[in-house]
């Protein structure tokens, strides 16, 4: 069994391109990371610090495959602070 790794919200992970637009996940938590097309990526905003990080999806597909849910992906989050509690997940539409 894989041990679930957590995605750190921090600079190795970022990604290289600021989204244009972004939303909360609540109503996309069902979405797999696969489904995500290449002008959506992930990111997360720190309930606690109010850090927000957007994420460098091919490191993300690579760390934990395609088959995830936004919902499974989403207590992965880990802020730069330490913090995992409650961080919201952001998706990101990058300008075309
Ligand atoms: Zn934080």
């Amino acid at each position: 069994m894989k041990h679930p790794r957590s995605i750190d919200l921090r600079t190795e992970m970022s990604a290289p391109f600021k989204p244009a637009r972004a939303r909360d996940a609540s109503y996309d938590l069902w979405r797999l990371i696969g489904d995500l097309p290449q002008y959506e990526i992930i990111g997360g905003t720190c309930a606690k610090c109010g850090h927000v990080g957007w994420l460098d999806m091919d490191m993300v597909r690579k760390k934990v495959g395609t088959n995830l849910s936004l919902s499974q992906f989403q207590p992965k989050l880990t802020c730069q602070c330490g913090n995992r509690e409650c961080n919201r997940l952001m998706i990101g539409t990058l300008a075309r």
